[in-house]
Parts: C-alpha cells; sequence; structure tokens
C-alpha cells in the first residue's frame, strides 16, 4: 500500500533539517529534565525527547518514573516551548499522554516487534492525528517495521516518521546494535515521502562513534538526528554509556557537515550525469558477463549429471575464493566484498546445478527446487 502523509509543513511542529531531537534516555526527576532542557535550549533541537515508561530487558533495572513524568515534560514545553515527546507502549501510555499535552509519541524497538502492540496503539489513536516516529523493531526485519507504519497509517495518523536505531544481534560488535544501513535504505526506496530519523545513540551504545554515524546518517540523506542528552551521563538511570551533555552535542552539532541533497548548478548536474551513465554502461556489462557465467554454470550441471559428478568440489570452490580475492587485492577492490559477492554467485550456481541434476525426479512431483 501507499502511505498517505501530510507534508512536513503541514505538521503542527516545525521540523527544519536536519531536525535534532534531543533529552535524556529517561526523565528521572523534574529538576533533571529540566537542567537537560536548559541546556538544550540554545541549540538548534526541535523536539525534547525522555522516556517515561522504560521498556528494560532485565527486570530490576530502572523502569522509568511513570506518569508524574508527563508534568516535568508539561513544564519543559511551557518554560522553553520546545515541543515534547515520549515513548508510548499501550493504550494507557497513549492516553495519559494526549491528557497531558505530549506533542509527538514514539514507539520503541521493542514495541514496534510487536503486532498487538502497535494495533493497540493505533485504535488508541483513532481520529486524532498526532505526530508519531516509528523506531526500527530490534530484529532486522523491514516487513515488521513498514507493517508498524501502515498500522498507524491505517488509523488515519498522517504525521509520521520513522527512526532508525539499529537492530541487536547476537554477537558482539563495535555498535551496541548493528546499523544495517541497507534496511532503511530500502525503507526510504520504497517509501520515499516517510521522513527518516537516525538515533546514533542506540546504534553506537557509546559516545565515542557519535559523531561518525550522525555525518554518516546525514550523507545517506537522513531528515534528522535523535541524540540522547544528560547533565550528568555517567549518572544517568539508564543508558548511561551512550548519553552526551548537552555541550558535547552542541560540538557534534557544529562538527556536522551538512550537504545538499541535490543541486541546481547545471554544470555539476551533467557533470554528475556523465559519470552516472559510465556507472549505468559499466553495470550492462557486469549483468552481460553473469549472464554468461550462469550460462556456463547450466553447462557444466547438464555435464557433472550425465558423468554423476557431485555438484559441489570444495577445492574448486576454495581455488575460486583465493584467485579472485587475491586478483581483487591487486585491483584495489576490497577482498571482503569480493568474497561475499562470490559467495552469493555461488549460492545461486549451486541452486542453478541443483535443480538440473533433479530435473526428472522433479516431474510428476510436488518438489519445487
Ligand atoms: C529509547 O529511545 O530510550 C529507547 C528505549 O530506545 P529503543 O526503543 O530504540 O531501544
Ligand atoms: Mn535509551
Amino acid at each position: 500500500m501507499r502511505l498517505t502523509l501530510d507534508p512536513l509543513h503541514q505538521w503542527p511542529i516545525g521540523l527544519g533539517k536536519p531536525f535534532i531531537i534531543a533529552g535524556p534516555c529517561s526523565a528521572e526527576s523534574e529538576d533533571q529534565v529540566m537542567k537537560v532542557a536548559s541546556g538544550l535550549a540554545p541549540l538548534n533541537v526541535q523536539l525534547f525527547r525522555s522516556g517515561i515508561w522504560k521498556p528494560r530487558t532485565r527486570p530490576g533495572a530502572f523502569e522509568g518514573v511513570g506518569e508524574i513524568g508527563l508534568k516535568w515534560m508539561q513544564a519543559v514545553k511551557s518554560t522553553y516551548l520546545i515541543p515534547v515527546t515520549v515513548e508510548v507502549a499501550n493504550a494507557h501510555h497513549v492516553e495519559a499522554c494526549l491528557k497531558h499535552n505530549i506533542d509527538v509519541l514514539w514507539i520503541g524497538a521493542r514495541t514496534a516487534a510487536n503486532p498487538f502492540a502497535v494495533q493497540e496503539i493505533a485504535d488508541a489513536l483513532q481520529g486524532i492525528n498526532i505526530p508519531v516516529m516509528i523506531k526500527n523493531p530490534i530484529n532486522p526485519d523491514l516487513d515488521l517495521w513498514i507493517g508498524a507504519i501502515e498500522r498507524m497509517n491505517n488509523a488515519g495518523l498522517t504525521r509520521l516518521l520513522a527512526v532508525h536505531r539499529g537492530f541487536s544481534a547476537y554477537e558482539n560488535t563495535k555498535y551496541r546494535n548493528k546499523p544495517n544501513w541497507e534496511i532503511p535504505i530500502e525503507l526510504k526506496r520504497r517509501y520515499p515521502e516517510i521522513p527518516m530519523i537516525c538515533d546514533p545513540s542506540h546504534i553506537c551504545g557509546k559516545t565515542t562513534l557519535l559523531q561518525r554515524v550522525s555525518q554518516k546518517a546525514l550523507d545517506l540523506n537522513f531528515d534528522g538526528l535523535m541524540i540522547e542528552t544528560h547533565t550528568d551521563p555517567k549518572q544517568a538511570l539508564s543508558d548511561a554509556q551512550q548519553q552526551i551533555t548537552a555541550e558535547e552535542l552542541g560540538n557534534l552539532l557544529q562538527n556536522l557537515v551538512l550537504r545538499e541533497s541535490t543541486t541546481s548548478n547545471s554544470t555539476i548536474l551533467s557533470s554528475l550525469e556523465e559519470l552516472r551513465n559510465i556507472i549505468d554502461e559499466a553495470d550492462e556489462t557486469l549483468l552481460k558477463l553473469l549472464s554468461r557465467r550462469m550460462d556456463i554454470v547450466e553447462k557444466i550441471g547438464q555435464f557433472k549429471k550425465e558423468n554423476n559428478i557431485t555438484i559441489l568440489q570444495p577445492e574448486r570452490w576454495n581455488e575460486i575464493v583465493v584467485t579472485r580475492t587475491s586478483s581483487a587485492k591487486q585491483k584495489d577492490l576490497s577482498e571482503d566484498l569480493i568474497l561475499k559477492i562470490f559467495q552469493l554467485i555461488h549460492q545461486e550456481s549451486i541452486r542453478k546445478q541443483t535443480h538440473i541434476m533433479n530435473r526428472e525426479k522433479e516431474e510428476g512431483s510436488e518438489i519445487k527446487w
């Protein structure tokens, strides 16, 4: 389905580009929330965030201050004239936020992964066109993310933002949540109308990577950033390792290089066009070569079948990996990239040959290879 969204200028809150959302992971006390907001007031922050109900992975961690925190958010709003946003995970949270005039709601990663919870929130919001930010689900499942966005849109919500906060992985990586940039890029390709925010805090899990990930998001044409800020990050009751002070946020924002998504300069555009034409030709050559390679794969499959030889000869596969990656190195190509590409090509070759080997068996049976 297509999304029905209002253009940003029709939203009740102003969204500059880049759109900056900041505030603590959790509201801890009125004093803490107000102090963070006072630090952020001079910066170009367009939305103040904090969690009131915290979805913690394990019980016993700080689970948020609850409804009282909504009053503190109202105080931020009236003192600093910044719109405010709070995470909601069920209909009760929605009702409490609406009662306290919270400007924007957000759906967290754990909630976005649960269609029952998302539907409950959508039902509670039926007929109320409040802006809602939808984080990606914790697992790298683009359809689940799109499903959450569609549920909101079906309930009549036309002011929606997608928030990329990375995906959890079992193994340790340098990120707390792996960015898998191809997922938000694919969401944006399918739904160019939805504004995309990056949450570098939850991707990085630590402060050292924040600048780089924020810059990367902007270079990928994201519309904004959500960055957790605290007056005393080390003492924060949640996500202490990834929060920064307002001053540090100011420096981060100042160091960002803002680039245009396009240009009206015709000389630049025509040089770009020329280079893109060469890329188009190179891609066409790649496709022709791949098609020729696959034709040969089929011939080999037939030959192996007639001579009763297995599809895979591990020494041959090893030879391909070694020669192709070392040739890649000489050509200044990433060995890692070339290995991945050849693994995919090899998988497809095996699939084709498996089909050829079993063609007769398949006839008249239900088996599809
Ligand atoms: C948060 O923003 O504080 C939060 C809980 O994020 P996520 O849902 O991305 O884990
Ligand atoms: Mn957090």
